[in-house]
This record gives C-alpha cells, sequence and structure tokens, in this order.
C-alpha cells in the first residue's frame, strides 16, 4: 500500500510503503556520530552568514603535503584508476610494513594488512569479522563516540568501564582486570585517546597486556593518533609488547598524521588468519579503497616524514596556548593532554548557573553546547556522546587566532572578563 501524505515513517511529502518500510533493528538502535552532527549544527549555522568558531571535528586544518597531492595526480595520469586488490595494493601494503619496521622495530608481511576506508571502516572491519552476538568488547570511558555504535552493529556488547580524570583517564590493569567475564573477546584501546589525550607508558600498557594474555583475550589498539605526541617518552606500539603480537589487532592510517581525512585510508595489522577475514568481509562490501588514494598514502609513509613533524610542532604551540586559555577559565581544570589535538575538560560547575546574554541555564553537556553555539557562535562536542557527562570537547587542529577569538567567547559565556 502506498501512502504520499505525511507518514510516520517517511519523510513528510515523499511515498512510502507502509507494510514494508521498516528500518533494520540494528540500524534503528544506531545514532548518528556526535561528531559529525555537532559539526554539521556549525555548519548550518555557517551557512545562515554567521560567523561560527568551530572546535568540533577532529581534522587538521592543513592541506595534504604537495608531495601526497602529486603523488595522487601522478597515479592517475598513469592510469591507476581502477579496482585494486580487495584489501590494497601491495604497494602500499610493502610501504605499511616498511614503515611499522622503521618507527617500531615489528615486522609485518602484506598478508597481515588490510588497507580500508578510513581507520574507522577499519574498526568495523575487526568488529564485524572477529565479534558477535554474545561477545562484549571492553571499552574505557572516554572514548571516541563511534567505539561504541560499531561494536553494537556487530552485534556485541560494549562493556564501558570508568576511568577518571584523577588518574589521567587511563585504564589500569585491576580495572581492565575486574570488566572480564567469560564473554569478553576483546579490549578496545585507544592510545593517544581521543577525546581526553591521554597517553600510556609502556608500564601502563604491559599492566594491560598481562591482563589481555592471563585471559586470553584479544586487543584491537586504535593508533591513529601515534604520530600526535607531546610527551618525552616515545609511542609504543601495543604489539611489540611482550606476548602481544599475536593477540593485537593494530588500527592506523594516514588521516591524522598526513592530514588527509579526505582521501580515507586507514588500516589494520593482524595475524594472516583475521587478516584474511577482514579481507573477505571487504572484498564483499566495498571491493577496495580507492586506488588514487592508496598511491597518495604509499607517498607518504614512504616520502620524508619532516611533514608530520612539522604539523606535530605547529598542534604542539596550539596545544600550549589551549591550556593557557583552558587553565584561564574559572573553575575549570584540565590534566595536560599527552597526544593528539583534543582539549577534554568539565564544565559541570557552570550548571545551573544563567550563561551568556541570552542567560541561559543549563543541565548537561549537550545542552551547555547547544547553548554556547547558539549565544556565542562556539562550537564543541558534548562529553555525553564520550561516555562523560559533565564534559567537553574542544579540537584544537585550528589556527592560533580562531583558538583566540573562540575563547575569548567562551570566556564571556561564561560570565568572565576577556
Ligand atoms: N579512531 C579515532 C580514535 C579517531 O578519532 C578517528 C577519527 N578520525 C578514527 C579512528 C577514524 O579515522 P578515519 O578518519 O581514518 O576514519
Ligand atoms: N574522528 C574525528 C573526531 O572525533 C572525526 C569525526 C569522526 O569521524 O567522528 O572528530
Amino acid at each position: 500500500m502506498l501512502k504520499s501524505d505525511a507518514a510516520p515513517n517517511g519523510a513528510a511529502g515523499f511515498p512510502v510503503c507502509v507494510s514494508k518500510m521498516k528500518l533494520s533493528p540494528a540500524v534503528t538502535a544506531l545514532k548518528p556520530s556526535a561528531t559529525i552532527a555537532a559539526a554539521a549544527k556549525a555548519k548550518a549555522l555557517k551557512s545562515q552568514g554567521v560567523t561560527v568558531y568551530d572546535f568540533t571535528l577532529g581534522e587538521p586544518d592543513f592541506n595534504t603535503p604537495e608531495h601526497i597531492q602529486n603523488a595522487a595526480i601522478e597515479a592517475m595520469r598513469a592510469g591507476h584508476t581502477h579496482y585494486t586488490p580487495s584489501g590494497g595494493t601491495l604497494e602500499l601494503k610493502k610501504a605499511i610494513c616498511a614503515a611499522y619496521q622503521r618507527d617500531y622495530q615489528i615486522k609485518y608481511e602484506p598478508n597481515q594488512v588490510v588497507v580500508s576506508n578510513g581507520a574507522k571502516h577499519s574498526i568495523h572491519n575487526v568488529l564485524t569479522a572477529l565479534c558477535g552476538p554474545g561477545d562484549e568488547v571492553i571499552i574505557p570511558a572516554p572514548y571516541w563516540v563511534s567505539y561504541a555504535a560499531l561494536v553494537e552493529l556487530a552485534g556485541a556488547t560494549p562493556v564501558i568501564v570508568e576511568t577518571s580524570e584523577a588518574s589521567g583517564w587511563r585504564l589500569t590493569g585491576p580495572q581492565f582486570a575486574a570488566a572480564v567475564t567469560p564473554k569478553t573477546r576483546m579490549l578496545l584501546l585507544n592510545s593517544p585517546c581521543n577525546p581526553t589525550g591521554a597517553t600510556y607508558s609502556t608500564d601502563q600498557l604491559q599492566a594491560l597486556a598481562d591482563v589481555a594474555a592471563k585471559h586470553d583475550l584479544l586487543v584491537c589498539s586504535d593508533e591513529i593518533y601515534e604520530r600526535l605526541l607531546y610527551t618525552d617518552e616515545p609511542f609504543r606500539c601495543f604489539a611489540t609488547l611482550p606476548g602481544m603480537y599475536e593477540r593485537t589487532i593494530i588500527i592506523s592510517g594516514v588521516s591524522k598524521a598526513y592530514a588527509m581525512t579526505g582521501w580515507r585510508i586507514g588500516w589494520t595489522l593482524a595475524t594472516p588468519f583475521i587478516t584474511a577475514a577482514m579481507d573477505n568481509l571487504q572484498s564483499q562490501e566495498t571491493s577496495n579503497p580507492c586506488s588514487v588514494s592508496q598511491y597518495a598514502a604509499a607517498a607518504a609513509l614512504t616520502g620524508s616524514q619532516e611533514c608530520v613533524e612539522a604539523m606535530r610542532r605547529e598542534f604542539a604551540k596550539r596545544r600550549q596556548y589551549t591550556l593557557e586559555r583552558v587553565a584561564a577559565l574559572p573553575g575549570v581544570n584540565m590534566p595536560a593532554p599527552g597526544g593528539a589535538f583534543y582539549a577534554f575538560f568539565n564544565i559541570s560547575s557552570y550548571f545551573g548557573k544563567p550563561l551568556g546574554a541570552k542567560r541561559q541555564v543549563v543541565q548537561t553537556a549537550t545542552d551547555f553546547c547547544t547553548a554556547l553555539l547558539e549565544d556565542a557562535h562556539v562550537a564543541l562536542v558534548s562529553g555525553d556522546a564520550f561516555g562523560a557527562p559533565g564534559y567537553v570537547r574542544l579540537s584544537f587542529a585550528t589556527s592560533i587566532d580562531t583558538l583566540k577569538s573562540g575563547f575569548d567567547r567562551i570566556q564571556s559565556f561564561l560570565g568572565g572578563s576577556v
């Protein structure tokens, strides 16, 4: 039966087949990505001609370095515009293996790599290939907005373990052990962490590795921010810890380190058994990642790494400025983020107080972000989406000038003088 007037499950004016136009249970339960939704809200306001100070999306504001762009252009001209092997070109897989050998002295072979359409897709592949109904995946909170949703999409159950600001937002071995049940399959770890910027030392990672070994668990280690560190201790790839190689699935990609978010290239490194399963899955779902982007990613990995360091140094300056401005906000404290490009701070001391020119009173971080956007035209992401009520996330992957104007506005919204 077709109905053309406003129907409950169709957009107004669109005809819907009432009996069959139902979404699947998995998609019905799915919430939109909160980071992308917050960015869309900021963009909608910008499209009305309003100047918005947008600190929502975690993506470098730099353009992709020129030598990487050139590699893509050359690839197109050379006719590399066709399907590639489903898990990526051999050339890119070799470049990824060589980069891990160079950076972490760890040996991977091309049959341990699956290249996907961004690291988000890689995480989806891992969870879909390895987890299903009845399986539990342990996720330390605060967590990146897509983790729990992707676990649920795979039919598995996210088990959220709270960490505290006082302990630097790190999961400890005893906390991890206490969350393990006979159904636990995997720990989904993210260091440096989005949204907190928390990084783990080797000893802290080892404590988690000991629990994984004791309970025979997998560890999916999302290392997408591995090159964006502001601490003295070098990055430790989880798979390099003693006994962890076989049970670790590494997630990373070019999005953050090389300012290549739009190219959509991420990867997994795992045992050949797991890799073959993910390759199989990807061959049915998407065929292969974009051919031209793969040539660009290979150039990124094999070319000079100076561009990565130049961008990291710039992020370090912005982080320093951000730390100073957050410290100057009355009633707000924040542990310094050791990596990534986010400031994550508690604004709950402002709940119940009149804020901004409109004297709005809010009780949640989500309402705080809405009021801040409407009143001061500053866009942040609510901590509610990261499993951390009372907090907000500010991406400092933007110019110091924008940060300055944004913080001035946040400060006056909170009632302080600038
Ligand atoms: N993991 C984390 C922790 C992230 O913040 C992001 C966001 N970019 C991703 C994975 C996904 O990266 P990509 O853009 O390559 O899909
Ligand atoms: N990962 C980035 C962020 O957290 C990009 C948006 C997304 O993929 O969710 O803002």
